[in-house]
């Protein structure tokens, strides 16, 4: 029924999330963060991105400033990629990576992934796509070749201590 349908398809929003080359040494307390907050990673690959690849990625930003430094930043190292489904989880894993930069992040939001391991705006841990069309974009760019795989009945689990 219509309350089964929604339920399911909130359940199961997809976004993409990304463990920059300056985060890659933090990447265990990354996804013990995004585990923790209830965001269930579906799929996960490291690559390296080249050079182009990097520019593709982010060529919204083309003629920002800082596009070139963010390319090499990009392509200096390993990435993970992953895949996250949650209820709304576009914006849950926007809100737990927090601001841009790094400053403004320990500021505002002194728990996000920003504000622990972030160093300046381009060297800032992590990335999330910022919108449904986004999210499908940047899933397709890492996962083309898995996008509507077939995967295990998700199930809520929460963490914790039980007494
Ligand atoms: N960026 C940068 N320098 C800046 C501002 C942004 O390198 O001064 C990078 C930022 O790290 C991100 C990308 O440009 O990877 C897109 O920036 P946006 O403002 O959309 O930030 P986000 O959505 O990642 O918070």
């Amino acid at each position: 029924d219509e309350f089964t349908r929604r339920n399911l398809q909130q359940l199961q929003e997809r976004t993409l999330a990304l463990i920059k080359p300056d985060g890659i040494p933090y990447m265990g307390k990354i996804i013990e963060a995004i585990c923790c907050s209830g965001l269930i990673i579906k799929q996960l690959r490291m690559c390296k991105l080249s050079r182009g690849q990097a520019k593709d990625f982010y060529k919204a930003h083309m003629d920002k400033p800082f596009f070139e430094e963010l390319a090499n930043h990009m392509s200096s190292g390993p990435c993970v990629a992953m895949e996250l489904v949650a209820e709304d989880a576009i914006a849950k894993w926007r809100l737990l990576l927090g601001p841009t930069s790094t400053e403004v992040a320990r500021m505002k939001a002194p728990s996000s992934i920003r504000a622990n391991f972030g160093t300046d705006s381009t060297r800032n841990a992590v990335h999330g796509a910022d919108s449904y069309d986004s999210a499908r974009r940047e899933a397709h760019f890492f996962f083309a070749d898995r996008m509507f795989a077939p995967c295990a009945k998700f199930f809520n689990v929460t963490l914790g201590i039980i007494k």
